[in-house]
This record gives structure tokens, C-alpha cells and sequence, in this order.
């Protein structure tokens, strides 16, 4: 292994991520890739998202509009991008790590209101673009950072981005050498001419240099090769060298981008450019093995993944990379076959999940589809098929345990039948006082204590555990006695609060509902386990079931 050790690194450097042309280009996958690139070569990086829109979060947006909302270990209800961060990087983000324009905003008026500029015209420059800085160098001094990546969201040339633009622009002028700004753009291919082009890239870092940007690395994505005249052409039009002329290549996995940004050298560009020396070579072998495991699976299972929001992958993200993750684990392709709940009715939940392996109830929110959601729980009880259910998913097993086997019919959660005569998931007492929607339900990381001789204790191989929650309503303990007398097992307590945070039924092989969201904590480097014992429940009962 090469060491460069010349001089320790006392400034954070500063990268930042713009995207051109198109969205959906990756950004977020590109600067989570060279974020595990920098770390990989024993630098300590940060990452955040900076998003132009004007809610304060994205905690009150549906997932069709954005997307799955994450959560992070503080409760930070923020971009999916974050997701794909700590899925990269291995280390938690926070409430630093996702600015949006509305949080700026209130933030500024604030200020304002208090008096802070009293005498003063507030204006988008400086006030606005100062408080964008603010928030960048905030998170750098959160952590004795070597990098802090910032991805700009949205596209260049949107009205919502100006300010942020201008805050890299003021930036980058500040602290020369020790920023970066790199620009994502399309290279499209015309079938026809059967031709890459770049003027759309050429463009696109015009309206960036309107604004007063050069950006210092084009990353280009393409659905084919960058020829060396093509690369000559981008570095020309766009005043860049031709090294520093990158090409993201569409790849089969996304985690196959960070070893294509190092062959492409995009971390040695971001290096030289801020003219930083202590690093050494990447340490990438355990993410080759995971990518190798992948790509050579000895076994598949197909696993349902019931919720409502079946048309946009992207509202069940970080359930999704949570299989790759565990199936990985287990040398195994998980096969998600995502299933909406309003499809399935009183007679046909066979149709849908008779071939299934296993079978994931989602989270969410909301009545709809919820009686497709009990009758899959049901279908994966009677016959046995291992089971997880999240959140929203763990409360339609209570219901439908209280109905099934505890006899209260017409059981329910007063999310959805306020008025239901037996409310076994009820709002939380603290709950119950809240008027507003944004940022208040029960958010972010809870301890809970697993007991003795319960499945998840020997799945975590811990007593004591913290998971991220986000939700607003509860196991009801009224009906405590009730349940465990029918076989239900509490295994997982927030004894604080008395909550029950993880249903068993040990009577059946796999069968586990958490109040919380495992998802979230899974990493390509440290898979969550319940994720990978489910998926290994899986792998045995298919196997059983060709055995008979
Ligand atoms: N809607 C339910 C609650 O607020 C479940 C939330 C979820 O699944 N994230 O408790």
C-alpha cells in the first residue's frame, strides 16, 4: 500500500455537486461514490444535501413527490440522497446533513424578527446566501472533517438554485484551492446519428458560467463509452483538462459506481485540484467482495414487499437496498416483487403471494390499502411464511392477530377508525397534544431492550439495542395480557416508556413486526441483521418447500 503522508491536513476542503441537463442523472450516487473513495484512502468526509425546495423538510412530502423520506439517528426527517450516504460512507448523518431552501428561509426571517439585522434591507444576497454557507461550514465544524461534499439539488439553471450557486460562487473565491465544484451532466446518444453528444454539456456549464461557476470536473453520463476525442472536445468547449473529464458509465448496480469513479480517477482529480496529500490508496476489497457476492449469487428468493406505493420504486428505497445488503450477506439475489396492498381483496391474497418465500409488510401512512396489508398478514400466518412487518406494517399484524386469534372484531388502529371499539394501536400519550404535522411524531433513534429466549435477541446477539423510528401511533398496552395469553410475544420494550417496539409469534417460523424502521441502518459494510436473518428465512423455507 502507498502512503502519501507529506503534511497533515488542517482545512477541511470543500466539494461541491451540480447537476446539468437532466435530473435523475445521479448526484447523489456520484457524491456518495467519492465520498467512499476519499474515506477509503483514510480521509474522514462529510456529505449533505442542499435542497432548493421550500419545505422545511421533506418529512410532510409524499413519497410520490420525493421519494422516500429517511431518518436519521436525531430524528432529521431528510432527502433519500441521505440514505444512499450512509449506505456508502458507513457513518451516520444528522439533522446537518440535509438543508433545504424553506429551512434557510425561516431560519433568515428568524433573525429578522428577532432583531438580529435590525436597520438592514434582508436580501438574498447576503443574507441568503450567507445563511447557505453558514449551514455548509456548520456541518464541517461538526467533525474534525478532511472533505465536506455538498450536493446541489435540483438543476442548473432552475430559478430555486441561483442562490445556492452563488453561495459556491462566493465560496470558491474565498477559499480557492480548497474548493471543487463538480458538474454532472448528460451525454446523450442520438440512435440515429449514432453519435454521443455534447452540446447539451456544453450548455449546461455555460448557463453554470452565467452564473459565475467554472466548474473544475465534468462527470459525464453516458450509455456508452466516452471516446478520447469526445473527452477532447467536453475539456475544450468547457475549460476543463481532459483528465478531469469523468464518465459515468449507466452501470448494473449503483454500488458498482464508486470503483468506476476510481478507475476513472475522479477522487485523484477532487485530490490534486484541492492539492491535498495524506491519503493512501483505497482500501476497496470488502466492497469488491459485497459487489463480487452480488454478482455471483448461489441461491434466489422471491420476497413480497406489500405496501401502497407500488408505481415509484423510490418510495421503498431503503428497503430495497436493505435486501441487496442482506441478500449479499447470504450469497443470495433477492427477488422484491412489490405488491400494492389496494390489489390485494378478501379472496385472492393466494394469487399474489403463493410463490413468495417471504413476505415484507411496509410502512406508511393512511388508510388506503390497509385491508390488503392485513390480509397478506394474514395469508403469511396461516401458512407459516416467514414474515416482516415495519412500522405500519407491525400494527396491521397486531390488528390482524386481535382479530384472528384474539376474537375482537373489527379491531383497528385509531389512525384509521378513530372510533373503533377496540383500538389496539392507539395514539401515543404524548401524542395526543400535538397540533402540527411537520417534524413532530416520534422521530429518530429509541433504545429497546430485547428479552431472553426471543428470536431477535439472537438475530441482534445483544440485550439492549437503538433503531430509528417515525410515528405517530403505538402498540395500545390494554391489551397486553390479552395477546401474549394468545401467543403473541413482546421481545422488544422501550422500558422508558413502556413501549412495545417488536412482536413474535414463536410459534410460527420467522414471524417479527418492529415499531421501527431497520432499513435505515443497513450499509453495504454492515448489513442489519434482521435483514439478513429474514432473508435467511427465506432461503429455508424455499428450500423446505422443494424438500416435500
Ligand atoms: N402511520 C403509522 C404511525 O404513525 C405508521 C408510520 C410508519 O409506518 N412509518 O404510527
Amino acid at each position: 500500500m502507498q502512503i502519501n503522508l507529506h503534511k497533515k491536513m488542517s482545512k477541511t476542503r470543500y466539494v461541491f455537486v451540480t447537476g446539468g441537463v437532466a435530473s435523475s442523472l445521479g448526484k447523489g450516487i456520484i457524491s456518495a461514490s467519492l465520498g467512499n473513495l476519499l474515506k477509503s484512502r483514510g480521509l474522514k468526509v462529510a456529505i449533505q444535501k442542499l435542497d432548493p425546495y421550500i419545505n422545511v423538510d421533506p418529512g410532510t412530502l409524499n413519497p410520490y413527490e420525493h421519494g422516500e423520506c429517511y431518518v436519521t439517528e436525531d430524528g432529521a426527517e431528510t432527502d433519500l440522497d441521505l440514505g444512499h450516504y450512509e449506505r456508502f460512507l458507513n457513518v451516520p448523518t444528522s439533522i446537518h446533513n440535509n438543508v433545504t431552501t424553506g429551512k434557510v428561509y425561516k431560519s433568515v426571517i428568524e433573525k429578522e424578527r428577532r432583531g438580529d439585522f435590525l436597520g438592514k434591507t434582508v436580501q438574498v444576497i447576503p443574507h441568503i446566501t450567507d445563511e447557505i454557507q453558514h449551514w455548509i461550514k456548520t456541518l464541517a465544524s461538526t467533525g474534525n472533517y478532511d472533505f465536506v461534499i455538498t450536493e446541489i439539488g435540483g438543476t442548473v439553471g432552475d430559478i430555486e438554485s441561483l442562490p445556492y450557486i452563488e453561495a459556491v460562487r462566493q465560496m470558491k473565491w474565498e477559499l480557492g484551492d480548497l474548493c471543487v465544484s463538480i458538474h454532472l451532466t448528460l451525454v446523450p446518444y442520438i440512435k440515429a446519428a449514432g453519435e454521443l453528444k455534447t452540446k447539451p454539456t456544453q450548455h449546461s456549464v455555460k448557463t453554470l458560467l452565467e452564473q459565475g461557476l467554472q466548474p473544475d470536473i465534468i462527470v459525464c453520463r453516458t450509455e456508452h463509452e466516452l471516446s478520447s476525442s469526445i473527452r477532447n472536445k467536453i475539456a475544450l468547449f468547457c475549460n476543463v483538462s481532459k483528465e478531469a473529464v469523468i464518465q459515468s458509465i449507466d452501470a448494473e448496480s449503483i454500488y458498482e459506481v464508486p470503483l468506476n469513479m476510481r478507475d476513472e480517477g475522479l477522487d485523484i482529480q477532487v485530490l490534486n485540484k484541492t492539492k491535498c496529500t495524506n491519503y493512501h490508496e483505497p482500501e476497496m476489497a470488502q466492497w469488491e467482495d459485497f459487489l463480487y457476492k452480488i454478482k455471483h449469487p448461489k441461491t434466489t428468493v422471491d420476497i413480497a414487499l406489500v405496501g401502497k406505493y407500488t408505481a415509484l420504486k423510490d418510495a421503498y428505497k431503503s428497503i430495497l437496498e436493505a435486501f441487496c445488503h442482506a441478500g449479499a450477506t447470504n450469497h443470495c439475489k433477492v427477488n422484491v416483487h412489490r405488491i400494492s396492498s389496494e390489489a390485494i381483496e378478501d379472496d385472492n391474497a393466494e394469487d399474489f403471494l403463493k410463490d413468495m418465500d417471504a413476505i415484507l409488510v411496509a410502512p406508511g401512512f393512511g388508510g388506503r390499502g390497509i385491508d390488503g396489508k392485513i390480509k397478506a398478514i394474514e395469508y403469511a400466518r396461516v401458512n407459516d411464511i416467514p414474515f416482516l412487518g415495519i412500522c405500519l406494517g407491525m400494527q396491521c399484524a397486531v390488528i390482524e392477530f386481535a382479530r384472528d386469534v384474539v376474537g375482537l372484531k373489527k379491531a383497528h388502529s385509531t389512525e384509521i377508525d378513530p372510533d373503533t371499539q377496540y383500538p389496539v394501536i392507539d395514539l401515543m400519550e404524548d401524542q395526543k397534544k400535538i397540533a402540527g404535522m411537520g417534524g413532530t411524531m416520534r422521530l429518530g433513534n429509541y433504545d429497546c431492550h430485547l428479552i431472553n429466549d426471543s428470536l431477535v435477541k439472537n438475530i441482534y446477539n445483544a440485550s439492549d439495542i437503538k433503531e430509528r423510528h417515525r410515528h405517530r401511533y403505538e402498540f395500545n398496552n390494554e391489551y397486553l395480557d390479552k395477546f401474549t395469553e394468545n401467543g403473541m410475544k413482546f421481545t422488544g420494550i422501550n422500558l422508558k416508556d413502556n413501549l412495545m417496539e417488536i412482536i413474535e409469534l414463536p410459534s410460527k417460523r420467522w414471524f417479527v413486526g418492529v415499531q421501527f424502521h431497520p432499513e435505515y441502518k443497513s450499509t453495504v459494510l454492515s448489513p442489519h441483521p434482521l435483514f439478513v436473518s429474514f432473508v435467511k428465512a427465506a432461503i429455508d423455507y424455499k428450500s423446505s418447500k422443494s424438500n416435500k
